[in-house]
This record gives C-alpha cells, sequence and structure tokens, in this order.
C-alpha cells in the first residue's frame, strides 16, 4: 500500500544514487575503455626459490583511464564481471599475455611462462570458445606451457565435469593451470584430486604473518607436502621480505612472488630486469 511505496523510496539514499551513478559511469567508461584500448598488462616476476631463477611472470590488468590515470583492476573487474564485459577484457589479456610470450622468446630466445587471471564469469560464458585461443597458441607456436590460467577455488564448486574438461582441454593445448589465492575460498582438498592442477598459490594471508614456529608456517609447509604428493608444485605469493622468502625456500616451497622480487611492473621494465639482466 501507500506506506509500503514511501519506504521503499525511502531506502533510496543519496549515497545510493551516488552509488548507482558511480557504477553507470564505471560501465561507460569501461565500455569506451575496450573499443579504445586503454588496458595494459604489467607483469610480475615468479621467482624459482631453489635457483633465484625467474622464468614465470603473472600479468596483472591496469586501465590507462584518460582522466583517471592508472586505474587498479580491484576497482573495476567485480563490474567488468556483473556485466560481462570481463568477456572481452579476459580475451584481450589472453592474447596480449601470448603476444607477449612469443615477442619475448623471439628477442631473446628465453620462454617466459605468463600467467593469467580467469573469471569464473569467463567460464560460463556460452562463447567461451576455446578454439579461437587454441588458434592463436598454434600460430604464435605457443604450445609448450609457455601460458598458465589462473583459476580460484569457486570456480571448482561449479558444474565440475565442465570444469574438467575445459582444464583437460588446456592440457591438450600446452597451458598448464595454477589455483589462485589457494586457503582462502571454499576449498575441499577433494577438488585437488579431481582436477588436474599443475600449481597451488599459496595466498598471501598465509605469507604476511610468517614466523617459524608460528601456525600459519606450519599451514605453509602442510600445503607445500601435500601439493608435492599429488605432483603439483608451489608458488607462494605476496613473500616482501627475506625472512619469508628463507623460511619457504627451507620449507621446500618451489616458487615465491612478491615485492621482496618486485612489484608488476610495465612489460619493457620486466624486460631490462629479469630478461636481459639475467642473460648478462
Ligand atoms: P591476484 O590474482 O591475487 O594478484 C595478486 C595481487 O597481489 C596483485 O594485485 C599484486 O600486485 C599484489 N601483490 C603482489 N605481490 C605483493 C606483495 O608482496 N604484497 C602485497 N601486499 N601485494 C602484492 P593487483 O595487481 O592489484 O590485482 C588485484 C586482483 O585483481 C588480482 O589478485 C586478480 O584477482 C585481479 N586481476 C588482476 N588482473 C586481472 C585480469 O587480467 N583478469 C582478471 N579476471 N582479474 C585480474
Ligand atoms: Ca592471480
Ligand atoms: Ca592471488
Ligand atoms: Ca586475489
Amino acid at each position: 500500500a501507500k506506506g509500503e511505496g514511501r519506504n521503499r523510496f525511502h531506502y533510496f539514499t543519496p549515497s545510493m544514487q551516488r552509488y548507482a551513478k558511480h557504477r553507470m559511469r564505471l560501465i561507460q567508461d569501461l565500455r569506451h575503455a575496450i573499443i579504445h584500448q586503454e588496458f595494459e598488462l604489467y607483469y610480475q616476476p615468479i621467482i624459482c626459490l631453489q635457483h633465484d631463477t625467474c622464468l614465470k611472470a603473472e600479468a596483472l590488468i591496469r586501465w590507462r583511464h584518460p582522466k583517471r590515470g592508472l586505474v587498479s583492476p580491484i576497482e573495476f573487474i567485480a563490474v567488468a564481471e556483473e556485466t560481462g564485459l570481463i568477456i572481452e577484457i579476459g580475451n584481450w589479456v589472453f592474447q596480449q599475455a601470448a603476444r607477449q610470450s612469443a615477442l619475448w622468446r623471439d628477442r631473446f630466445g628465453v620462454e617466459v611462462q605468463i600467467s593469467i587471471n580467469k573469471s569464473p564469469v569467463q567460464f560460463r560464458d556460452e562463447g567461451d570458445s576455446f578454439e579461437s585461443w587454441a588458434a592463436l597458441l598454434k600460430s604464435l607456436k605457443l604450445t609448450n606451457n609457455n601460458i598458465c590460467v589462473e583459476i580460484t577455488e569457486g570456480l571448482l564448486l561449479d558444474n565440475s565435469q565442465t570444469i574438467s574438461s575445459t582444464l583437460a582441454t588446456y592440457r591438450e593445448s600446452g597451458i598448464q593451470v595454477s589455483l589462485d589465492d589457494f586457503g582462502t575460498g571454499y576449498s575441499s582438498l577433494a577438488y585437488l584430486k579431481k582436477f588436474e592442477i599443475d600449481y597451488l598459490k599459496i595466498d598471501q594471508s598465509f605469507t604476511r604473518n610468517l614466523d617459524s614456529n608460528g601456525n600459519d608456517f606450519t599451514l605453509c609447509e602442510a600445503i607445500i607436502v601435500m601439493a608435492h604428493k599429488l605432483g603439483m608444485q608451489v608458488i607462494a605469493e605476496g613473500v616482501e621480505t627475506e625472512y619469508q622468502r628463507q623460511l619457504l625456500a627451507d620449507a621446500g616451497c618451489d616458487f615465491g612472488q612478491g615485492y621482496l622480487f618486485s612489484k608488476p611492473v610495465p612489460a619493457e621494465e620486466f624486460e631490462q630486469a629479469f630478461i636481459i639482466k639475467a642473460k648478462e
């Protein structure tokens, strides 16, 4: 009745109006950004803790907004997912990463495996035709683990039959798979043997407070032992200090990623610091 209607409007507060306006603006800007190619990939090295070498990098998207400058993915990925714009953005990320890996190979003769983040929404898309991805990889001659796809635990709760056959297709095309943010989601350890996963990425919330006799260290050690027994390698995220690096290396962790080694940087900077330097 009348009171109800008034109530409903009552809840549409000025701050909600501002939020709705901000969101609409963001969606418009994102559409514009896709057309005008305002995105860039930054690369963060993934370091082999046993040999101190860099053969992998994670590609992280940045948005060079004409007015706002560099915008973090935290600000726009969720909205891109809700609106489906992530499909086009995700395809661009894949193509860009594949071309970059081929370029580094051709220019410097080194194979850098590039990891890309793939949203669960991209897997649910009917038009997620893997064929166009596979065709690009083939034409660039990238069929030997040059690309890795990072997925999150939530995805494995989806229709597991579809997901597991998609992951099998990846394997056939020479794409590896990482389980991102491990330990923060709804993980059931049963998923780990059901899906073919190459790397577990221990979430930064565990590495942050590492201490040789703390609970987080015990958890990291246990994850590493378990992953190795299941035939997976482990990447620790958010490694910021030498102490954390040492503890993880001693615990047998395979790779580390974090500000200790480098923050994510533009391709040319990555090239200088981790490809050209390594060859000298
Ligand atoms: P993520 O996949 O977990 O990526 C790691 C995030 O941790 C990155 O933030 C990285 O800059 C940050 N990081 C790396 N080392 C350290 C460290 O030592 N300390 C701390 N405090 N942080 C560190 P970024 O680049 O802001 O990305 C945030 C999230 O946005 C990513 O989290 C990922 O979920 C999403 N994202 C980024 N690029 C893409 C993309 O191309 N597609 C999709 N779907 N999502 C993306
Ligand atoms: Ca990631
Ligand atoms: Ca992560
Ligand atoms: Ca994350």
